[in-house]
C-alpha cells in the first residue's frame, strides 16, 4: 500500500498584474510521504511559497490556476468544498509563515488567538472544551513549542514577546492543527542566526516525536541538511532536481543545483564564492525551453527550444537536465 500524504502533480500558478500575466508556477510537481521530512530549496522568489499556498488553497486574489492536481490523502484539494478544506486547515494540514509579527494579531492578547485554534480545531472533531480545558490544552501546545511560563505567555500581546518566543507561538499554533504535515516557510528566516538554530531543532524534534510530516522551505542550503530525508531543488517556477538529501549535497546533477552549492561561503576561506552569474527570467516571458538557460554553462541548442522533463539518473536521484538525456 502507498503511503504517499501529498502528491502534487502538474501545478500551474500565473498571477495576473498591470502589464500582463506573471507566469510564476511551471509543472510544478512533488510528493510527501507520511512521516517523511522535505525540503524545498531555491533561492528567494523562485516559487517556494507560492507551491505551499497553492497547496493550502490560499493563494492571492491575483492568483490563477490554470492547471492544478494536489491530493492529499487520495483526496483533490482543488475540488474540496469550503467545508472540506476547513476541516483539512483545522484538522491536517498546517503551515507556519516567515514572519512571526505578520502572522500573530498585535490587537490581540496571546490567549485569545490560541484559544480560538484549540476551541475550532476540537469542535472539528467533535469535541467541545470547556474554557478551562481550553487553557489547559493552549498551555500544553505552548510547553511543547518549549516556551518556559507558558500562563504568562498567555496574557501577553505579540509586541511584549521576543522574535524567537513568537515564532514559538505560531508552532503551538501550527501544532493544534497539523495532525498529518506541518508546512515550514522559511521558519527562522527573519530571527537571528542562533534563535533560527533553535526553532530549527525544536521543529525537528517536535515532528519525529509526533511523527508528522514537515516540508521545510528555506533558501539557506545548511539549514535543511541536517534537517530533512529528501530534497527538491527549485528554479524559476519549475523543480529542477529531486533526491534523497545525502545524494544532493553529495553528488547534485543540475547545473543549477551545483552553482547553489558552489555559492555558499566555507569557513574553511578561499574568498567569496561568486554565486550564479545571471539572473531569473522575467515571468511575464519566460523561456520557451529550459527556464536556466540564460545562467546555464552547458546550455546547447535544445534547452532553448524545448522543456526538460524529471528523468530518474538512478537511484531515485531525478534532474530535469537535457544532459542526462530526454
Ligand atoms: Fe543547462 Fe540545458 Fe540542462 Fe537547462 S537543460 S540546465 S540549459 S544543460
Amino acid at each position: 500500500m502507498s503511503n504517499t500524504l501529498l502528491n502534487v502533480e502538474e501545478l500551474h500558478v500565473h498571477f495576473k498584474v498591470y502589464g500582463g500575466i506573471l507566469k510564476v508556477l511551471n509543472d510544478v510537481a512533488l510528493k510527501v510521504n507520511e512521516k517523511e521530512k522535505v525540503g524545498l530549496i531555491g533561492e528567494s522568489g523562485c516559487g517556494k511559497t507560492t507551491t505551499m499556498r497553492a497547496i493550502m488553497r490560499i493563494l492571492p486574489w491575483n492568483a490563477i490556476v490554470p492547471k492544478a492536481k494536489i491530493y492529499f490523502k487520495g483526496k483533490n484539494i482543488m475540488k474540496m468544498s469550503d467545508s472540506e478544506l476547513k476541516k483539512l486547515r483545522r484538522g491536517s494540514i498546517s503551515m507556519i509563515f516567515q514572519d512571526p509579527t505578520a502572522a500573530l494579531n498585535p490587537v490581540f492578547k496571546i490567549r485569545d488567538q490560541l484559544f480560538d485554534i484549540v476551541r475550532y480545531t476540537n469542535l472539528e472533531v467533535g469535541k467541545n472544551l470547556s474554557k478551562k480545558e481550553t487553557e489547559e490544552e493552549a498551555v500544553r501546545l505552548l510547553r511543547e513549542a518549549a516556551l518556559p511560563e507558558p500562563e504568562r505567555i498567555l496574557d501577553s500581546y505579540p509586541f511584549q514577546l521576543s522574535g524567537g518566543m513568537r515564532q514559538r507561538v505560531c508552532i503551538a499554533m501550527a501544532l493544534a492543527s497539523a495532525h498529518d504535515l506541518l508546512i515550514a516557510d522559511e521558519p527562522g528566516t527573519s530571527l537571528d542566526v542562533t534563535i533560527e538554530d533553535q526553532i530549527l531543532r525544536l521543529l525537528k524534534q517536535i515532528v519525529e516525536e509526533k511523527r508528522t510530516s514537515i516540508i521545510l522551505i528555506s533558501h539557506a542550503l545548511g539549514a535543511v541538511k541536517g534537517f530533512v530525508d529528501r530534497v527538491y531543488v527549485m528554479y524559476a517556477g519549475c523543480i529542477v532536481e529531486s533526491a534523497s538529501t545525502s545524494d544532493v549535497f553529495r553528488e547534485p546533477l543540475h547545473p543549477y543545483t551545483k552553482g547553489l552549492l558552489a555559492a555558499v561561503p566555507k569557513l574553511t576561506g578561499g574568498g567569496v564564492p561568486e554565486g550564479i552569474k545571471g539572473r531569473v527570467p522575467d515571468y511575464m516571458n519566460p523561456p520557451i525551453g529550459c527556464r536556466f538557460v540564460t545562467r546555464c554553462e552547458y546550455a546547447m541548442p535544445i534547452c532553448e527550444r524545448k522543456q526538460p522533463r524529471m528523468i530518474n539518473a538512478g537511484n531515485n536521484h531525478e534532474v530535469a537536465c537535457f544532459l542526462y538525456g530526454e
